[in-house]
Parts: C-alpha cells; structure tokens; sequence
C-alpha cells in the first residue's frame, strides 16, 4: 500500500488531461444506467481494498463538518458544541468547517477512527464514487483520485466500461 500511495499523485497526474476530458463528456451525455454502473464498480472495489491498511483521506485531507456532523460530536463528547469547534475545527476559505490540522486528530495509529459510529458524514461518504448523478462532481473526483487509491482504480473501470 505504501507503494501504492507514493504513486499515486503522480499517475492522477499523468491522468488529470484525459480524466477532465472524460468528465466533460460524462456530463453532457451521462449513460443512462450510470448509477447503477457507479454502485457495481464500487462495490467491487471496495470488497479488495482495505481501508485500514490506507487511511490515506483520513492522514491528508480530512473531512467537511456541517452543523449536524458538529452537534453530533459535541454529544458524543459531552461538551458544547462552540467547544468543540473551537478545539477541533477552523474555517476554511469557503467558510466551511474543516480540521484544525491533518492527519486527522480522531486517526489512530493502526488507522482506525476513534469516532467510527459518529464520524462526519464527508467520512462515512468518501470518496463518493457510489453517490447518484456521479457525473455532477468530477472537479471534486478530479482532486480524489490523487488522494484515493480505490477512487482512481473506479474512475479507470468506469472508462474502460463506457469508453472514455
Ligand atoms: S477511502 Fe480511499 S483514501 Fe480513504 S482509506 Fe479507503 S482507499 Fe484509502
Ligand atoms: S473522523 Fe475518522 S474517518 Fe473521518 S477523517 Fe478523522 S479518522 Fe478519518
């Protein structure tokens, strides 16, 4: 994995003109069982990867909080939810919540998060290659793939699959 993880920058990369050009036309004419297709090639990239041994989203980007996400977590806590923004989170330039510092501060160091059951929801949905209408975030799967072992092997199939 480790390997894995060093190249990847670089292969996104050398895939970003072909990807971006891919996504153009996903968008103006996305295929009409293209959900389906997205379920089907995550799942079975999902059933070889092992996300415990990568964790590489959760050690370089880390999520976005809503509100839910931040009221969630300060019960979970026990604290207010001003307290635990002020001690987890900052706002970026979008003026969304993020963390304070990556890899995330809830990592731990054999890769499992210590807020499993009531991690943001960002978590529970990256790297969003299962969400319907695929087609409406390729600036965001752009970034993800550079980022995302798993992601990138899905936007590969997904070419293969319907001719990018
Ligand atoms: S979602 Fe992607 S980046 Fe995150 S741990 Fe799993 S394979 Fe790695
Ligand atoms: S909250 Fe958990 S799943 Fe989310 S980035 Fe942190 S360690 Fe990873």
């Amino acid at each position: 994995m480790e390997n894995i993880l060093q190249e990847l920058p670089e292969k996104a990369k050398e895939k970003f003109k072909a990807n971006k050009k891919f996504f153009a036309k996903l968008k103006k004419n996305p295929p009409k069982k293209l959900d389906y297709i997205m379920q089907e090639l995550h799942d079975a990239e999902f059933e070889r990867t092992d996300c415990l041994k990568c964790a590489n989203c959760c050690k370089t980007t880390g999520p976005l909080f809503t509100n839910a996400d931040i009221e969630r977590l300060s019960k979970h806590f026990r604290i207010k939810p001003q307290r635990f923004i002020e001690t987890y989170l900052r706002l970026d330039e979008e003026n969304d919540y993020v963390l304070q510092e990556v890899p995330c501060t809830f990592l731990g160091a054999d890769n499992s998060c210590a807020i499993y059951d009531v991690r943001p929801k960002a978590c529970r949905e990256f790297p969003h290659t299962d969400r319907k209408k695929f087609q409406q975030i390729s600036s965001l799967t752009l970034k993800n793939v550079a980022i995302c072992p798993a992601a990138f092997n899905i936007v590969e199939e997904l070419k293969k699959r319907v001719g990018g």
